[in-house]
């Protein structure tokens, strides 16, 4: 097992301006390419070989990208790559089974043309691979991987492993984009809040009797939640969540047995449900940096935080915090400098707080068995359904924006 090294090396110093991402997932990847288009030099570090089928978060899941999001990966030349795989949603519709009241946001009443778009991962993952090979002042080394990190005075060391063997690489900013287990985030000490939610959730594409008509639907139930997202030639990607212990039992399976368990639990609002596509498990988990920052350090997406991917937020979020520290980084001298990074944690904190805080609550208050909390339950989907300043609050952080934006997902902003 690789060792990893913490301890201060006196003698050597980093070039003021180097910048080092540890993971190129959807993040690491996004914000790489972000401080390129800002004219920032970078240097990419990615376990996985750059390739679709060997990047492990480019895989089958089916994302809903909230409308910054959009603005954001347009604005850094990514959203081209991807456009044409994209599925605009144009409703949300909110449900509980058993109880009365649901809320609906509609895109029109918002006065814009979709809320968010559906992007399986993989093309989003294709999309920023493309977008990564026109970068010109960046430093790919994939795969190559962290195995140990050094203090310097005024940065980083970070030891990394590649095909041809070990390299150093110094940094006066290490940022931590490497998910949710971050070897980055143990390195610099910085502990995590966890939270076991004991759910598995199957990913899997459906094809519906109706057609869904660029409709997405998240259904609570005593069992978890279940979502249907609008995808290309009229199918729906299934998003079925289920108590961990039956996981097996579910996985195990014939396609009619699972397709009826989706039925029961989604009901019948776009009619039979049919020719289920391969299922995909996932263990759920919300892991929480208790800090952003560090030592010339930054945490950014899943290493920073996870959340429960029902409320599809986690990538919105990321690339959020991605963008946020592209335009700062971009807008000074030392991007590891102290000052720069307690203020990037202090943007961050109201969007960070509140995305999580709607993820964790809206799982664990939809999902409780509690009967004295149906009514309360119904009444606050109707409430949604009814009050206009709540719809349009709820309605904007939907679609992403939140706190103190970064510029780059605004541009198109409504
Ligand atoms: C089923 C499912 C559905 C989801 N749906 C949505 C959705 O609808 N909308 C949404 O916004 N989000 C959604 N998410 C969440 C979203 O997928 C994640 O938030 C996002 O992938 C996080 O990206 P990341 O780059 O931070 O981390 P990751 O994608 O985990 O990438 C981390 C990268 O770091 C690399 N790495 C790790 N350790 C090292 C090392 N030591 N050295 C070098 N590299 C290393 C890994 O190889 C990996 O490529 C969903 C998640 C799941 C599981």
């Amino acid at each position: 097992m690789a060792r990893i090294m913490l301890r201060m090396n006196p003698s050597a110093s980093p070039a003021v301006g180097s910048v080092l991402i540890v993971g190129g997932g959807l993040v690491g990847a996004s914000l790489a390419i972000a401080l390129d288009a800002a004219g920032i030099a970078a240097t990419l570090v990615e376990a996985a070989a750059p390739r679709i089928d060997a990047q492990p978060s480019y895989d089958e899941r089916n994302l809903a990208l909230a409308r910054a999001t959009v603005n954001g990966l347009a604005a850094i030349g990514v959203w081209p790559h991807a456009a044409a795989q994209a599925t605009p949603i144009r409703h949300i519709h909110v449900s509980r089974a058993g109880e009365f009241g649901s809320a609906r946001i509609d895109a029109a009443k918002h006065g814009v043309d979709a809320l968010g778009w559906t992007l399986p991962a993989r093309e989003l993952g294709a999309a920023l691979l493309r977008r990564l090979e026109a970068c010109t002042r960046l430093t790919r080394l994939a795969p190559a991987r962290l195995e140990a990190l050094e203090r310097l005075p005024e940065g980083w060391r970070a030891r990394v492993r590649t095909e041809e063997g070990q390299r150093k690489v110094d940094a006066t900013l290490l940022v931590g984009a490497d998910g949710t287990e971050s070897l980055v985030r143990i390195r610099l000490g910085i502990e995590a809040e966890r939270y076991d939610y004991e759910q598995t959730l199957f990913v899997a594409t459906v094809k519906p009797e109706r057609v869904h008509a660029n409709r997405a639907f998240e259904r609570f139930s005593d069992q978890g939640p279940v979502a249907l997202l609008p995808l290309a030639q009229g199918r729906c990607g299934l998003v079925l969540t289920v108590p961990a212990e039956h996981a097996d039992a579910v996985a195990a399976m014939d396609d009619d047995a699972f397709i009826a368990l989706a039925q029961h639990r989604f009901g019948w609002r776009l009619g039979r449900l049919d020719r289920p596509g391969r299922r995909h498990p996932y263990a759920i988990r919300r892991v929480a940096a208790r800090q952003l920052v560090g030592p010339r350090a930054v945490l950014v997406g899943n290493a920073a935080q996870t959340v429960h991917p029902i409320g599809a937020q986690g990538f919105n979020l990321g690339l959020r915090d991605a963008l946020t520290l592209a335009e700062m980084v971009a807008a000074a001298e030392d991007p590891g400098a102290p000052g720069l990074l307690e203020h990037y944690a202090a943007r961050r904190a109201a969007d960070r707080e509140g995305t999580m805080v709607m993820s964790h609550g809206l799982v664990r208050l939809a999902c409780l068995e509690q009967p004295l909390l149906a009514p309360l339950r119904s009444l606050a989907l109707l409430a949604h359904d009814r009050l206009a300043p709540l719809q349009e609050r709820l309605a904007r952080h939907g679609m992403g924006f939140r706190g103190e934006p970064p510029h780059a997902v605004l541009e198109r902003l409504p």
